[in-house]
């Protein structure tokens, strides 16, 4: 009788069928993606140093320059969701005992003013409630305050359902000699954003968004006066893995030969999603995610929901947020809707949690169909979960 040489049996668990059933995803991300996404998921892998690889790669730059409206050289995609992103900028641009400016009006500033604080930075919080905004003149005395090298802002709070305005934050930060950090996981594609003209010196995005790829991807771009700061820095960055002196010379950026690679997440849907969007162009995709989102705020308003955000151009046209209607529980209504109708809508994130029911209708998700069927699941949960049933 032969013994087996292994004590951990193979988990039964991996011998069932995988269960990945069809569900509409209607909350802030990820998002369902077009087939044309997930078939390019499905095409031969190819090795992180054959010449198609680097044309892959010089694609996805492309891409995200066009994206970001950038004519950046230093534009990568790091591997890994939004969070990577975050920490690469944050890493890269700061070192331990600098101060940094960090605009919190819901979970995103929350959480990069984290990021920074375990690194070593002297983080200071100019803090709003969730869906609040800050005016130029509150930044610029905070900037004047503070002198950090580093200000960050969300565009698009997707747990507040915020779009923050943007103009003329890039050149207070200039004129103070600050670095200007935007983060665009949830609005890029959705909402306008320009990277060189509205001097964003970084910026980030996440791919499971509007841009209609899988999550695992993380698409990040630094102008010369960025790239200036990281790469004149007395100490090295707190992470090998994110320091952007290994990633920009893979990604073909500092005009050397690629001598530091590393495999990248997800090429083929992600080149794709790039693709889709340069095809259908970003002012038709602004405009779209702009119309479906007026009709489902309508829609919303007809069935007596209240918009979270009450400044009609504020709202962030990817992520709509309704204040929880008085007599439900808003678990209760979502799981409903999950039950009934295979629709994913969420509550609130962080400090918005309790305050806010989400709705997320972006990319190949941004129809006006879809937007009937959300508002019969909510208007069908509005009916069946009230708690003083009379
Ligand atoms: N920033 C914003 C504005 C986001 O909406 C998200 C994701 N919900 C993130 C950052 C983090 O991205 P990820 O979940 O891909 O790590």
């Amino acid at each position: 009788r032969s013994m087996s040489s292994v004590t951990v049996p193979p988990p039964a668990c991996l011998l069932r069928p995988l269960e990945a059933p069809l569900r509409y995803l209607f909350g802030p991300g990820p998002s369902n993606v077009p087939p044309r996404v997930l078939a390019a998921g499905g095409r031969p892998i190819i090795g992180h140093l054959h010449p198609e690889m680097y044309g892959i790669m010089n694609d996805i730059k492309k891409g995200i320059q066009y994206a970001f409206q950038t004519e950046n050289k230093m534009t990568i995609s790091m591997s890994g969701s939004g969070h990577a992103a975050m920490e690469c900028a944050v890493f890269n641009a700061v070192e331990p005992g600098e101060s940094v400016l960090v605009a919190v009006n819901g979970i995103w500033g929350e959480r990069v003013a984290e990021i920074a604080e375990r690194m070593g930075a002297n983080v200071h919080k100019m803090v709003k409630a969730p869906g609040g905004y800050f005016t130029n003149k509150e930044i610029e005395q905070a900037v004047e305050k503070h002198k950090p090298v580093l200000f960050f802002l969300t565009h698009g709070e997707s747990s507040a359902g915020l779009c923050h305005p943007m103009d003329g934050i890039g050149d207070i930060c200039r004129k103070h000699n600050c670095l200007f950090l935007v983060d665009t996981v949830a609005s890029l594609g959705a909402a306008p954003i320009y990277m060189d003209k509205q001097s964003i010196d970084i910026l980030y995005t996440g791919s499971q968004k509007a841009l209609n790829a899988p999550p695992g991807t993380a698409p990040i771009s630094f102008n010369e006066r960025a790239c200036q700061k990281m790469f004149n820095r007395k100490t090295k960055p707190v992470s090998y893995l994110f320091d952007m002196t290994h990633l920009s010379n893979y990604w073909g950026c500092d005009g050397k030969p690629a001598r530091a690679p590393s495999d990248i997440a997800l090429p083929g849907p992600y080149v794709e999603s790039l693709a889709i969007l340069a095809e259908t162009g970003l002012e038709e995709s602004w405009r779209k995610h702009k119309e479906v989102s007026g009709y489902l705020q309508r829609g919303l308003e007809d069935l007596g929901l209240k918009l979270f955000i009450p400044e009609r151009d504020l709202r962030l046209p990817s992520v709509t947020t309704i204040a929880i209607p008085e007599g439900y529980d808003w678990r209760e209504m979502l799981v409903y809707i999950m039950k009934n109708h295979q629709m994913e809508m969420t509550g609130g994130l962080g400090p918005s949690i309790g305050m806010v029911m989400r709705i997320g209708l972006m990319g190949y998700n941004c129809e006006k169909t879809n937007a009937d069927m959300a508002l019969q699941a909510l208007a069908d949960a509005l009916k069946n979960c009230k708690k003083t049933r009379g």
